[in-house]
């Protein structure tokens, strides 16, 4: 009997939600993405109502007082697709094993030494990166050797490349693939903040200047001026935190999941490649298409090693001895960065950094 066939994101094992047909990723808590969409909106609308609408015409000359409002209106429209781009998009999902491991012996040219497991196969393997034993772990759910700075999100039941966090904010795990956009939504609302504070208090100084000389009868007169500030005040706090922290983190090459590990396991990073480099790895390196094609028609399993049968759909691949680990593509990086190591090459390209 035959079942209608289904899509890959219908037949999805991890937590996430789909919409437009599994044109769009989001994680489980994508409602929450309402209220920050609604704490970036709501002031915003305040301010083009309350302040920047009495200030059109207050520099007579190239109608400065209406850029004011524009500007507050398409600087918010980006913020707003920043960070819808960083929430819709596979935030670097490993693709799942269909089953674990068998006995494994493939690893012995890659390099890796075993750690006793419970089953056949062991549990963490250990690999090198840029001279140092990166620890690689097994994932229960996953069936995968986890990739090096790979953790499986329990909010999102995935296991995401270069795991930065789950962000209850944007309601999507941050990884390798839209690190980028969180990061310029965080600053980007930094700058917003400022912006929207500053006017405000221009607008105080303007009425101080006009009918309402001290300070308290100006902030009487425009109180959603005073709100606004202390709003912006109070979000600074939080989003120009968020900045300066994830600016020390790039510019080290660290995520956040990491840096909480280094500090309590007091562990060297590995990956940290000079300022300039880890800079250019997460703002201008280009970034990796998805490792899965959501709206392809699940594949059905087959067994048998398939001679002609690679690429489109590694998830559903099986077979070989490549498949005991899930993932072709993070075998291959493993392998390419032991070899690097052989030659003296420190490059690395996990975490976002340049094609293979
Ligand atoms: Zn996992
Ligand atoms: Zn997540």
């Amino acid at each position: 009997m035959a079942q209608p066939q289904q899509r890959v994101y219908q037949a999805w094992k991890g937590d996430n939600r789909f919409f437009f047909g599994g044109r769009l990723i989001f994680g489980p808590d994508v409602k929450s993405l309402g209220l920050s969409v609604a704490l970036i909106v709501v002031p915003v609308a305040f301010f083009c109502v309350f302040v920047a609408r009495h200030l059109r015409h207050q520099f007579r000359a190239y109608d400065a007082g209406y850029a004011i409002l524009v500007v507050a209106i398409v600087y918010t429209i980006y913020v707003l697709l920043l960070l819808f781009t960083a929430a819709a998009q596979d935030p670097g999902i490993v693709p799942r094993a269909s089953h674990p491991p068998e006995e494994d012996t493939h690893y012995d040219s890659l390099s890796l030494t075993d750690t006793p497991g419970r089953l056949q196969f062991p549990r963490v393997k250990e690999v090198i990166v840029n001279g140092m034993p990166v620890k690689v772990k097994y994932c229960e759910t996953c069936m995968v050797y986890r990739p090096p700075r790979c953790s499986h999100c329990s909010i999102c039941n995935n296991c995401v490349e270069r795991f930065d966090h789950h962000c209850p904010w944007v309601g999507q795990c941050i990884g390798k693939r839209n690190y980028r956009y969180f990061f310029l939504f965080v600053s980007s609302s930094s700058l917003l903040c400022i912006y929207v504070f500053a006017i405000s208090a221009l607008y105080i100084k303007f009425l101080m200047d006009g009918d309402y000389p001290t300070v308290w009868k100006a902030l009487k007169h425009s109180p959603a001026s005073l709100a606004l500030m202390i709003y912006c005040f109070i979000a600074l706090w939080f989003v120009g935190g968020l900045t300066g922290f994830h600016t020390y983190l790039i510019s080290t090459n660290q995520t956040t999941y990491e840096n909480f590990r280094y500090r309590s396991d007091g562990r060297p990073n590995v990956y940290d490649r000079g300022c300039p480099s880890n800079f250019q790895e997460v703002v201008f390196a280009k970034i990796q298409p998805s490792k899965h094609k959501f709206r392809a028609y699940v594949q059905e399993e087959v067994r048998a090693p398939p001679a002609n049968n690679s690429g489109e759909m590694e998830e559903e691949q099986v077979g070989g001895p490549r498949a005991k680990v899930g993932d072709d593509l993070d075998i291959d990086d493993l392998f390419k960065i032991s070899q690097r190591h052989d030659h003296g090459d420190n490059d690395i390209e996990m975490g976002g950094g340049n094609a293979n």
